[in-house]
C-alpha cells in the first residue's frame, strides 16, 4: 500500500457561532435601528416597503477597500460600477470619495456625465456601444474598453473623421481556474486573440492603447483567480513594453469581489467565507509587483468593484401581511416585499430580521412575497420567529443590483431613502405613481 503524505494537524477557530448542547444558536437579534434611526420611524414616514441605504456604511466600506489597495500598491484608482446601483445620490457619494465611473451603456454614460464626472474619468465597457455613443465617448476623451473586433473597426472608422485620438483598452477574457469561464466578453488570452487585438491597435496610428482590462466574473470568492488574471494582464503589458516600447498606463482588474451574502446552497454563511479586501488586494498587488513590468513605469491599478462596496449598505424594510400553514404543515409568512423588488433573492439566502424584539421561539418558515406568482419566494426555508400581521422586518445586505434590476411588475416601486452622515433621512428616489406609468402609454384612437 502506498504511504499517504503526512499533513500537519492544525487548530482552526470555529467562525460559524458557538453551538450549545442543543446545537447551533437559534435566536434572532432584531434590527431595530439603521444608523441610529428607528426602523419604525422610517416606515411611518416613507411607507412599507422602503429601501434604505446607509451613507456611513458606503463611505466606510469604500475607505476599507481603498486602504487595502493603496497600502499595497502605489497607484490605485476606483471606478464606480453604475449598473450595480446607479441612483444618483449613491454615485455621487462614490465620486466624492474619489471614484471614477464605470458604465456599460449610453444611458449609464449620460448618467455619469450628469453626475459631474469628467469624460476622461469615465470607463466605457460593454458589448453593445452604438456608433453615436462611441463618437461621444471619443469626443469626451473617455476610456473605451473594446469588446470585439467589430467595435474596434467602428472606432477606427469614427476616428478617421475626427481630430481626436481615441483612448482605448481591450477587454481580455482568460482561464483563471473558475468555470464556467466568462469568455463572451473581450478577447481571449490563451487563444492569442488578445495579442491579435493588441497588434492591430498598436499598428494603427489613430488609436492610443492606454490600458488592459479583465472582469473575470461576479461574486468571485477566490482571491487566487484575481492573482492569475492580474498576472496574465501584466504579461501582456510587459509584452507590449518589449515589442513596441510603449508603457501601458493602467491595468483594470474589473469588479466581481464577493459580498458577504450567502449563495443558495452554500454550506457556510458568506460572512464566514468571503475573502476580505485585504486578501483580494494582496493577491492582485503581488501579481503586478512580481511581474516583469519595469517598476519605474508601473501601471495604475483600476478597480471596478461594485457589489462588495454597496451590498452591506442596503436594507429593505417591509411588513408582514399574513401567516398561514401550507399543506405540509409548514408555516408560511406572507410579506409586502416580492421578488420584483428583491431580484437577488433568486441566488442569495437573504438574511431577514424582525424589526422589534420578538419571542425566542423559532420555526422553519417559508417567506412569500405579495405577487400572485408561485415563484415569489423570498426565502424557501428560514428559521424565523413568529411575526404577526403588521409587524415589520428588515432584509439585510441588499444594496447591490436590487435598485437597478427591480421590476415594475404587479405593484409600483417604493421610496428609496438614504440615512445621511448628517443624522437625517433623505428621500433619494420617490415611490412611483400610476400617472408615471400611464404617461408612457399611448391609447390608439379606436380604443379611446
Ligand atoms: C458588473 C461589472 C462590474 C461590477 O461587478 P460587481 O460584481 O458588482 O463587483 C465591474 N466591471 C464590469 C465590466 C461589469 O460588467
Amino acid at each position: 500500500m502506498e504511504k499517504k503524505p503526512f499533513e500537519r494537524p492544525f487548530i482552526k477557530k470555529l467562525q460559524a457561532g458557538m453551538p450549545s448542547k442543543f446545537g447551533m444558536k437559534s435566536m434572532t437579534e432584531p434590527i431595530t435601528h439603521i444608523d441610529d434611526i428607528p426602523v419604525s420611524e422610517i416606515i411611518a414616514d416613507y411607507g412599507s416597503p422602503v429601501y434604505v441605504l446607509s451613507e456611513k456604511t458606503i463611505r466606510d466600506q469604500f475607505k476599507k477597500a481603498k486602504h487595502a489597495f493603496t497600502t499595497r500598491y502605489p497607484k490605485v484608482q476606483f471606478a464606480w460600477s453604475y449598473k450595480t446601483n446607479y441612483l444618483d445620490a449613491v454615485c455621487r457619494i462614490f465620486h466624492q470619495e474619489g471614484s471614477w465611473a464605470e458604465v456599460v451603456s449610453g444611458f449609464e454614460y449620460d448618467k455619469a456625465l450628469q453626475n459631474g464626472v469628467k469624460g476622461s474619468q469615465i470607463i466605457f465597457n460593454g458589448p453593445a456601444k452604438t456608433d453615436e455613443e462611441l463618437k461621444k465617448a471619443i469626443d469626451n476623451d473617455s476610456l473605451i474598453h473594446i469588446d470585439h473586433f467589430d467595435e474596434m473597426y467602428a472606432i477606427i472608422a469614427i476616428s478617421e473623421n475626427s481630430e481626436k485620438r481615441p483612448k482605448v483598452a481591450i477587454r481580455v477574457n482568460m482561464d483563471t481556474g473558475i468555470y464556467p469561464m466568462w469568455d463572451r466578453f473581450g478577447f481571449n488570452y490563451e487563444s492569442g486573440d488578445a495579442w491579435d487585438a493588441i497588434n492591430r491597435i498598436m499598428v494603427n496610428e489613430k488609436l492610443d492603447l492606454v490600458g488592459l482590462h479583465a472582469h473575470i466574473g461576479t461574486y468571485m470568492f477566490s482571491a487566487g483567480s484575481y492573482k492569475i488574471a492580474a498576472g496574465k494582464l501584466a504579461d501582456l503589458a510587459y509584452g507590449i513594453e518589449r515589442k513596441y516600447g510603449v508603457n501601458i498606463k493602467y491595468i483594470d482588474v474589473g469588479g466581481g469581489f464577493a459580498s458577504q451574502n450567502t449563495l443558495k446552497g452554500a454550506y457556510y454563511p458568506g460572512s464566514d467565507t468571503t475573502p476580505s479586501f485585504d486578501e483580494y488586494a494582496e493577491a492582485i498587488s503581488s501579481a503586478l509587483l512580481n511581474s516583469q513590468i519595469n517598476p519605474r513605469n508601473l501601471p495604475t491599478l483600476i478597480l471596478e468593484t461594485g457589489r462588495a462596496l454597496i451590498d452591506d449598505a442596503g436594507y429593505l424594510l417591509g411588513t408582514v401581511i399574513a401567516n398561514k400553514r401550507l399543506s405540509s404543515g409548514n408555516r408560511a409568512t406572507i410579506v409586502d416585499v416580492g421578488v420584483n423588488l428583491l431580484f437577488t433573492s433568486f441566488w442569495y439566502e437573504h438574511e431577514v430580521y424582525p424589526a422589534a424584539p420578538v419571542s425566542e421561539h423559532m420555526e422553519e418558515t417559508t417567506i412569500f412575497g405579495p405577487l400572485c406568482m408561485n415563484i415569489d419566494v423570498i426565502r424557501d426555508a428560514i428559521a424565523f420567529p413568529l411575526l404577526k400581521k403588521g409587524d415589520h422586518f428588515v432584509i439585510k445586505r441588499i444594496g447591490a443590483y436590487n435598485m437597478t434590476q427591480w421590476m415594475q411588475f404587479i405593484t409600483l416601486r417604493p421610496n428609496v431613502v438614504l440615512t445621511g452622515t448628517d443624522g437625517k433621512v433623505h428621500l433619494i428616489r420617490k415611490q412611483e405613481h400610476m400617472d408615471l406609468i400611464r404617461q408612457q402609454e399611448v391609447i390608439p384612437g379606436h380604443l379611446k
